[in-house]
């Protein structure tokens, strides 16, 4: 699309913020515009002549990880997010203890951390819990893509979610995206399912895997999210994970609508623990919605008692959410919480809501 500084073939994407503006902060995004204009007729997802297998309709299958076995028998997980680095490892461990799958992030931000696949390599089979690689198509072609689902098929990850990825903070023009989060879904399944690469080759894949998509709860209005969550589902998405979310009626709003098109894919429900107002500040420029209510509160807990004040007052706002989330009867299978890069206190987050979130 014309315009759009990642060149997508599948938009808008995740990048896109309130009122279609686009993440790069300087245009309107155009398929943010397409979309309101043209509706469902845009959930059909697109596929360049790269791909050679172009009919495949995948379909969801029997789950190939405990992750995905839990979700499909109605059990509500709990996924702890993990961005790799040499200081979260030693927190790994517990935390594998605490939740049913780590959710490891691939560059987030559009920043440079440590290799996911690496990161799981360090670990050394060493965690109990079950484990999903983000993969972001920022920076890596289809190829490097493939290369590295079948390295983390070989550490024994069963699990990915494809992301597009967010613009890099600078060198913004050595970047660039030959994929986007549709397209990658599609070419793992066809991996997965077929044993094919995009070329409609053979390749020898040790075991079949899954693929999730992101699911964005804040975009207005709800039918863009409608369609791009659709068209993922099509290209072959097994699961779906939210942005965090603060209160429940938006997320209740678009899982009515997802349910009216007989989508049936688990959905996990993320929620944010921040322990800073920089943290706060930042998931605000991710487009995550905070009331007014909820941010007086946060910010007159840190005021009086610093991080540890901040994440008890979290705590115990996300507990309600969670509570109404899993009663709610919609499409919810599981929480998924990140403490936004304080792993020192994923732990304590985890044992707090393992109260709530059954195993
Ligand atoms: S929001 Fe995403 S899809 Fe839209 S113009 Fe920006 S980068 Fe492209």
């Amino acid at each position: 699309m014309l315009g759009c500084p990642k060149g997508l073939l599948n938009g808008p994407c995740g990048g896109v913020r309130e009122g279609g503006i686009c993440e790069s902060g300087s245009i309107k995004c155009p398929w943010y515009e397409a979309v309101i204009r043209e509706g469902i007729r845009l959930a059909t997802p697109k596929l360049d002549e790269g791909f050679r297998v172009r009919d495949f309709k995948p379909l969801l299958k029997d789950p190939y990880s405990t992750f995905l076995s839990k979700l499909s028998r109605g059990n509500d997980v709990l996924v702890a997010e993990i961005v790799p680095s040499l200081s979260s490892l030693k927190y790994v461990k517990e935390c594998g203890k605490l939740a049913d799958a780590l959710s490891i992030t691939d560059n987030p931000a559009g920043t440079v951390k440590l290799s996911p696949l690496a990161f799981v390599a360090m670990l050394k089979g060493s965690i109990e819990s079950d484990v999903i690689i983000h993969l972001s198509c920022r920076g890596k072609d289809r190829d490097t893509l493939t290369s590295t689902i079948l390295g983390a098929l070989g550490l024994g990850v069963r699990n990915f979610l494809a992301v597009t990825g967010d613009l890099p903070k600078s060198n913004l023009s050595k970047t660039f995206f030959d994929l986007d989060s549709t397209r990658l879904i599609y070419l793992a399944r066809l991996l997965s399912d077929k044993g094919l690469n995009y070329r409609g080759g053979k390749v020898k894949v040790s075991s079949k895997f899954h693929v999730g998509a992101t699911l964005n709860p804040h975009l207005r209005p709800v039918k863009v999210e409608v369609v791009r969550a659709l068209r993922k589902v099509r290209a072959g998405a097994e699961f779906l994970i939210t942005q965090p979310v603060y209160e429940f009626n938006p997320l209740r709003e678009l899982l009515n609508n997802l349910i009216k098109l007989n989508i049936d894919v688990p959905v996990v429900m993320a929620v944010a623990l921040p322990t800073h107002p920089k943290a706060l500040g930042y998931l605000r420029d991710m487009g995550v919605k905070v009331s007014k209510v909820f941010f007086k509160g946060f910010i007159r807990s840190y005021k009086s008692s610093r991080e540890v004040g901040a994440l008890k007052y979290c705590l115990g706002e996300t507990s309600k959410l969670v509570e109404e989330a899993l009663s709610s009867n919609l499409l919810i299978r599981g929480i998924y919480i990140t403490t936004v890069g304080k792993h020192s206190y994923l732990p304590y987050a985890l044992k707090s809501l393992r109260g709530i979130v059954g195993s």
